[in-house]
């Protein structure tokens, strides 16, 4: 059994970049877990949320509803902060992530590059670095040992991809994405994807922007391989788990 884990920032990144990947790869037999870190109590659009509090509660039942749209194995929302990704101790949620890495032992890692995302979210650039040294330190005894007085063992991710894009929104600030390497084949799971992310109720006034984005990039979701199990050349890909050993 192959897995896949997602890490992202926010309750709604799961959908954009990586929505159609994960129902690809969960109909063909995969598992599939998000681990998100923040609860997007931060967000512009609150629905009828009173305080950041019920915004927390209500992403949280949000990003339930779109994970069973997208048939997800297992989702998580930590409680680390909204907008604020890079004041947390960087210390505690990489090792947090490991931790979690360590009990999932996906095969993958899939997570946002270092611009940020189509958006440039410095959260997405946060949990970029993040999801990046967690994916590094996993599988190394000396890293986070005081985890192995548990049952926990090491674990060494076998690729990690960034999520990136041949589209740029325009009127942004600039971002730079890293090249394609892997384009999965998404076009069948559109209309998934648009429903998944219809579930985040309380970011209702983005439906509209969201789905003329999804419509126009509908065909690929495209990665970055940034770093793999054992030294490779660069090549164009269009499955993740190419290489990957059970
Ligand atoms: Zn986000």
């Amino acid at each position: 059994m192959k897995r896949i884990l997602v890490v992202t920032a926010h309750p709604d990144d799961e959908v954009g970049g990586f929505g159609g990947t994960l129902l690809k790869y969960r109909a063909e037999g995969a598992e599939t877990y998000i681990i998100c870190l923040t609860a997007g109590e931060a967000a512009t659009h609150r629905g009828h949320a009173q305080d950041d509090e019920e915004l927390r509660e209500v992403r949280r039942a949000e990003f339930a509803a779109a994970c069973n749209v997208l048939k997800i194995s297992n989702g998580w929302v930590l409680d680390y902060k909204d907008g604020g990704l890079d004041r947390e101790s960087s210390y505690k949620v990489v090792g947090d992530l490991v931790k979690r890495i360590r009990e999932i032992r996906p095969h993958v890692l899939l997570t946002f590059g270092g611009e940020g995302g189509a958006t440039g979210h410095p959260d997405h650039s946060v949990t970029s670095q993040l999801a990046t040294l967690a994916f590094q330190w996993a599988g190394r005894r000396n890293r986070f040992a005081d985890q192995f007085w548990t049952e926990l063992k090491e674990h060494r991710v076998q690729k990690l991809y960034y999520q990136t894009s041949s589209l740029l929104i325009p009127d942004r600030e600039p971002v730079a994405p890293a090249p394609t390497t892997c384009e999965i084949d998404v076009a069948k799971y559109l209309e998934e994807k648009v429903r998944a992310f219809r579930q985040h109720s309380s970011q209702e006034p983005l439906f509209e922007h969201f789905e003329m984005y999804l419509r126009k990039r509908s065909q690929h979701e495209c990665f970055h391989l940034a770093a793999a199990y054992g030294p490779r050349k660069c090549e164009s890909e269009t499955d993740l788990f190419g290489g990957v050993e059970e």
